[in-house]
């Protein structure tokens, strides 16, 4: 494949899929959605489900950015804790926070049911404790959530981790049974199939160039909208430069082994599992029993000339006993991250967006994308706890922004090493 970037064992897994026309360059719709991933495919379908005549615009193909790279992990929540959500919000927003944030689960799984999508859901998600301390934190998160929000996970103790991982010699885990993992190409491909079902019309290969109040600019023409949603996450800034500017692209890099016939010896549960280092690791095994690890990042665009070698030193650092496995794909993508890591959305006039996951992308996409639907349609409740969430675009301008993220990033990383 041409692009290094995208070699990905999804790809070569997709589900089939209809290559949907390039815009035609006219057309009139109640809703424009420009971005076909997990945000912009969810709010899709949640549009056409009000009966409202929707197009979605996807500069290359269904799946393209984060959505279709990602690596599967279906973890609950944000990347703040409860505790640091509730100190800072107040228990009434924390609440609301909770109710969406969590519920997203919920959704997701309901769209896979609905829709008949195979994507390989499997449940069962393990955060793994880097250092001692790091396992400290996670109980003191784990009998907040549950007493306070009614939220039960599992603490592992440091001698019970062998139940579902075999490697990396971690301090402890948190078990949640409502995380789990899945296919993130087959779960967009899915939702965009349920989509079009619903009567949306989908362009591929149709970059949006610009917005100029109602009409949508594309390279092939332009259509006209009563409203506008934004889903390019770290596209953004080609589209509207004062949104770029709220997030950076941390780039993150993903391997897929050979299958493994010993698996189940390094993953018995099968959970899902990321550990709780700033630069982590998280790693899951494949429905055909590979190992899909993503470790490493990159502070800078160019991606590594050997991004096997570059991710494969950290599979061995967990599991030594994979030092010469072949890896058959390697791959790789941005993660569009907010100064607060918490998601940025809102409004401009009759254009709505949502990006900026910060990692935490792949459930909580799916509710975006539902939020945005129902506040085009004038509910803003859900819609609004997110909107009044803090966020500010990152300092120093356009310009200086990913410099200094980038030192801020290091520090953090830096940290994980004393
Ligand atoms: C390597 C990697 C691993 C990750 N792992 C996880 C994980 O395990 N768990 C998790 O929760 N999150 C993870 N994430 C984050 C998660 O994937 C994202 O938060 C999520 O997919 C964002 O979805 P989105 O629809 O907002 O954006 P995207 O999926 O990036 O979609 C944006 C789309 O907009 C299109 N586009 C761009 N410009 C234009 C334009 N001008 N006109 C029209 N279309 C345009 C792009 O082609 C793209 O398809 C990971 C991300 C990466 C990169």
């Amino acid at each position: 494949m041409s692009d290094p970037l995208n070699n990905s064992y999804y790809q070569a897994s997709a589900n089939a899929w209809k290559p949907q026309p390039v815009f035609n360059g006219d057309g009139q719709f109640d809703v424009a959605i420009i971005g076909g991933g997990f945000t912009g495919l969810s709010a899709a379908l949640a549009c056409a489900e009000k009966g409202l005549k929707v197009a979605l615009f996807e500069a290359q193909s269904i799946g393209f950015g984060a959505s279709g790279r990602n690596g599967g992990q279906l973890i609950p929540g944000l990347r703040w804790s409860m505790r640091e959500i509730d100190a800072e919000f107040g228990r009434e927003r924390a609440q609301a926070i909770f109710d969406l944030a969590y519920g997203a689960v919920e959704r997701v799984h309901r769209r896979i049911a609905q829709h008949g999508i195979a994507c390989d859901l499997k449940s069962g998600h393990l955060e793994a404790a880097y250092k001692p301390e790091h396992f400290a934190d996670m109980q003191r998160e784990a009998d907040f959530l549950a007493k306070e929000f009614g939220w039960e996970s599992e603490s592992v103790q440091p001698d019970e981790m062998g139940r579902h991982i075999n490697g990396g010699g971690y301090h402890g885990g948190l078990y949640d049974a409502r995380g789990g993992h899945f296919h993130p190409l087959n779960y967009a491909l899915g939702l965009a199939g349920a989509a079009l079902k619903a009567g949306v019309t989908i362009f591929e290969h149709s970059p949006v160039t610009r917005i100029d109040g109602n009409q949508i600019i594309a390279e092939q023409g332009s259509a006209k909208a009563q409203h506008i949603l934004l889903a390019a996450d770290n596209w953004m800034e080609d589209i509207d430069r004062e949104l770029g500017g709220f997030t950076v692209p941390i780039m993150n890099y993903n391997i897929a082994t050979v299958p493994l016939p010993d698996a189940e010896q390094l993953l018995p549960s099968y959970a899902a599992v990321a550990d709780s280092r700033f630069v982590l690791n998280y790693f899951r095994l494949s429905a055909d029993k590979r190992l899909i690890f993503g470790g490493g990042e990159k502070y800078v665009q160019t991606p590594p000339a050997d991004i096997a070698a570059f991710v494969r030193k950290h599979m061995v650092d967990v599991f030594p006993s994979l030092a010469d496995t072949p890896i058959d794909y390697a791959w790789g993508g941005a993660v569009g991250v907010t100064m607060n890591r918490l998601p940025h959305l809102g409004r401009k006039g009759n254009v709505f967006f949502a990006h900026g996951f910060s990692g935490h992308g792949a459930l909580v996409t799916t509710l975006a994308g539902e939020l945005l639907a129902e506040a085009v349609t004038g509910t803003m409740g859900g819609f609004d706890v997110f909107d009044k969430l803090p966020s500010r675009p990152f300092p120093g301008g356009r310009l200086f922004a990913r410099p200094l993220a980038t030192l801020g990033l290091l520090w953090y990383a830096l940290r994980d090493r004393l």
